[in-house]
């Protein structure tokens, strides 16, 4: 028999994937470094469809019908070059080689550019939706080069999730490394999702004075409005959940301290690099390293502060709801961030991304996925060229009722000396965006004085300095 596609790398993402190509009617080759687990899946989900179990690289090239699909899902970085070196001498032109780990979109970029030479083409995909999405229907950002789309598309639609109106979660975002950047992006976004979500939590309960289990029943009323995504619903979930061994919120017992794998900082650092303001991504990214240095802050812990005074009930309601439209405003502000960073992205490495598909193909299967994203998508496709999504009408119009509700919540915060960077950075880069004059006309005149950087003027072409040091009059630069 020969297989249509082969899944190298069968840890939990990989196993799950085979498994959604077979139980859609795919012959799946697999294959795993280690022996035991090919073999494992093969005993353990054989009857699910039809698997070819290959020992060696050279079984397993054997077993894909030509030209060949192969897909590794291993550890992204050094083992990802690994299985290159070890099946790209195996292959032939026209076969393709799909790496559908989290790889950096620079190590796409360089593995798509040598593997071409080769007459090879290699598809950096992005995938999202943990081993439950792998399973059931991941949203996959493929890059690559677009012929390969023409052969590996229909089987990525069938195995993809799909969006509310039936749609693949799935599109051809780009060549070479644009899938994965859009990933990168997507986790991203996700961190300031969380952060929000986070922030949101933290005010209800130290200034409204909720407790967890409040807090997870406003969540789900928040989900059955505009704030509706796989997000909000598990955080309600984690909320309700109580410890078993101590009968306490789970919430309470577990150490807070969050982890991060590198998507976030990646994201970030690529923003600095591109000159995007993501800031609320890049609060998100260093709220969870401030929170990992446990010795910090116990060596701050008795530092001065506001006492925190919980609300009545009846004020307790009304922010509750202020809270939801900080919320929503923010998470406008970090998608209006994100976004950008692609579409600077794209520019800069000449993808031609098309942001509204990005949008559509988040909508199912990712953990971002969100009622939120039809808008999104609707905002692109009602204005092509769309600056930023905060040009969008609808989206201006909704920031716009939600700021004296998303003013009173910093202020409440800050007055009861509750942390929310993330809300405070969106509100920030809001403000910033409409003003009408900002301070950097000062930075420029600071620099024009210590180093002579010169400047422009708003009423001449030209650049100009000042002779600070001298007479101070003005000279052409
Ligand atoms: P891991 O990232 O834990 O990787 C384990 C797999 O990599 C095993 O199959 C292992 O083989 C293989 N491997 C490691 N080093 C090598 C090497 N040098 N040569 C050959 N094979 C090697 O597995 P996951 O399933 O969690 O993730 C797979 C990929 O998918 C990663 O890139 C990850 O970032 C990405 N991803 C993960 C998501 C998740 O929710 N977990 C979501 C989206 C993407 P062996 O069994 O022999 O050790």
């Amino acid at each position: 028999t020969s297989a249509q596609i082969g899944v190298t790398g069968l840890a939990v993402m990989g196993r799950n994937l085979a498994r959604n190509f077979a139980r859609n009617g795919y012959t799946v080759a697999v294959h795993n470094r280690t022996a035991s687990r090919t073999k494992a899946l093969v005993e353990e989900f054989g009857h699910e469809g039809d698997f070819v179990a290959a020992e060696t690289a050279e079984e397993f090239v054997a077993a894909l019908e030509r030209p060949r699909r192969l897909v590794i899902m291993v550890k992204a970085g050094q083992p990802t070059d690994a299985v290159i070196e070890e099946f790209a001498p195996l292959l032939e032109p026209g076969d393709m080689i799909i790496d559908g780990g989290n790889a950096h979109f620079a190590d796409t970029r360089r593995r798509e550019k040598a593997l071409r030479e080769q007459g090879i083409h290699f598809v950096g995909m992005g995938v999202s939706g943990g081993e439950e999405g792998a399973l059931h229907g991941p949203s996959i950002m493929p890059g690559g080069p677009k012929e390969s789309y023409d052969s590996l598309g229909p089987m990525l639609e069938k195995i993809s999730a799909k969006a509310a109106d039936g749609a693949p979660c799935v599109t051809h975002v780009g060549p070479d490394g644009a899938g994965h950047f859009v990933k990168m992006v997507h986790n991203g976004i996700e961190y300031a999702d969380m952060q929000l979500i986070g922030e949101a939590y933290q005010l209800l309960r130290d200034v409204a004075g909720y407790t967890p289990a409040q807090i997870a029943d406003i969540f789900r009323t928040w989900n059955t409005g505009r704030l509706d995504s796989y997000l909000i619903e598990i955080t309600a979930e984690v909320l309700s959940h109580v410890d078993e061994a101590t009968g306490k919120p789970f919430v309470d017992v577990v150490v807070d301290q969050a982890e991060q794998k590198g998507t976030g900082r990646w994201t970030v650092q690529i923003a600095l690099d591109l000159g995007v303001p993501v800031s609320g991504i890049a609060e998100a990214v260093f709220a969870r390293s401030l929170s990992g240095h446990a010795a910090l802050r116990e060596a701050s812990r008795g530092l001065a502060g506001p006492q925190a005074s919980p609300l009545g009930e009846a004020e307790a309601a009304a922010f509750a709801d202020r809270v939801e439209q900080a919320l929503y405003a923010s998470k406008i502000v970090s998608y209006t961030q994100g976004f950008h960073e692609i579409a600077a992205g794209s520019e800069e490495y000449g993808w031609d991304i098309d942001l509204g598909a990005v949008s559509a193909i988040w909508r199912g299967g990712c953990i971002i996925r969100a009622a939120f994203l039809d808008r999104i998508r609707a905002a692109y496709d009602a204005r092509a060229g769309l600056p930023s999504l905060l040009s969008d009408e609808t989206f201006a119009r909704e920031i716009a009722d939600a700021q004296d509700d998303w003013r009173e919540v910093l202020i409440a915060a800050t007055r009861q000396g509750v942390p929310t960077p993330g809300f405070a950075a969106a509100l920030a880069y809001y403000d910033a965006l409409r003003a009408p004059r900002l301070p950097a006309a000062l930075t420029q005149g600071q620099r024009d004085f210590f180093g002579a950087h010169t400047y422009r003027r708003v009423d001449r072409d030209g650049s100009f300095h000042t002779l600070w040091g001298g007479d101070r009059s003005e000279v052409s630069a």
